[in-house]
């Protein structure tokens, strides 16, 4: 078994060929490293060979995690954000890769507001248009995109997507460029900038990095396999 430091390592090396590949600067890539369902003594590893931003996808998870780890790591949201767990998240997280309907983002908004907060938040898109429904279609979207953007506490940055399971990295490609294509249209159609792409995991960073990417969200390739949740729970007595 390979260490977490060599897995980084190797994330690290793979993520300056792409960039150099498809001649973008190192600088405007972020590598995410997604830590959910893996223990804070791996946060720490990674945290020592100089990696500052984790992902976590579940706030009760996060909400154990986090206080056991030095102040120094950052802590990103990539999950399905329930609206109970909006208070709780909104001041664990620097940023939430997946505000997926207008309902989510205006109770963030309310809340936010009352706790005198101003998250930055990317809009999840479901560009594949099948399969599992999260995420915004982009045509509704679209349709929603004003009253988003009017929501005063939020910070709108980007768009994020995760493309079906597929068995070749190569088949995410297409859904990158459709995400980065609709990231242009809207700062055309509505006089924004969206400068964030959330895009690619352990599988298919490097094509998303060539299509764009600035946040790549690598768990696997870093931390290695996740035990299944129902496993997890068998053997620690969790819910
Ligand atoms: C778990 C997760 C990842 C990481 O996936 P890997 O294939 O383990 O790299 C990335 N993004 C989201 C939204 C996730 O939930």
């Amino acid at each position: 078994m390979t260490s977490i430091a060599e897995n980084l390592e190797s994330v690290r090396l793979q993520i300056a060929e792409a960039a150099k590949k498809s001649g973008r600067s190192l600088d405007d890539i972020e590598l995410i490293a997604i830590s959910k369902t893996h223990e804070a003594e791996k946060v720490r590893a990674a945290l020592e060979v100089g990696q500052q931003t984790f992902g976590e996808s579940r706030v009760q998870e996060a909400r154990a995690k986090i206080p056991l780890l030095p102040s120094t790591a950052r802590w990103h949201f990539v999950g399905r954000l329930q609206k109970n767990k909006i208070r709780h998240a909104l001041p664990l997280f620097e940023l939430f890769h997946s505000i997926d309907s207008i309902g989510l983002a205006r109770d963030m908004n309310r809340i936010a507001d009352e706790e005198g907060l101003h998250p930055r938040v990317l809009l999840e898109v479901n560009v594949a248009g099948e399969g599992s429904k999260i995420g915004f279609a982009p045509d509704s979207l679209r349709a929603e995109m004003e009253a988003l953007l009017g929501l005063p506490r939020l910070t709108i940055e980007g768009l994020m997507t995760i493309p079906p399971l597929a068995p070749e990295a190569g088949d995410s490609r297409k859904f990158f460029v459709a995400l980065r294509a609709l990231r242009d249209q809207f700062e055309n159609e509505f006089s924004v900038q969206l400068p964030r792409l959330s895009m690619g995991m352990s599988g298919d960073f490097g094509i998303a990095i060539e299509e764009g990417a600035t946040l790549v969200r690598v768990g696997t390739a870093i931390f290695g396999r996740r035990t299944p949740a129902k496993l997890r729970a068998e053997n620690t007595g969790e819910i």
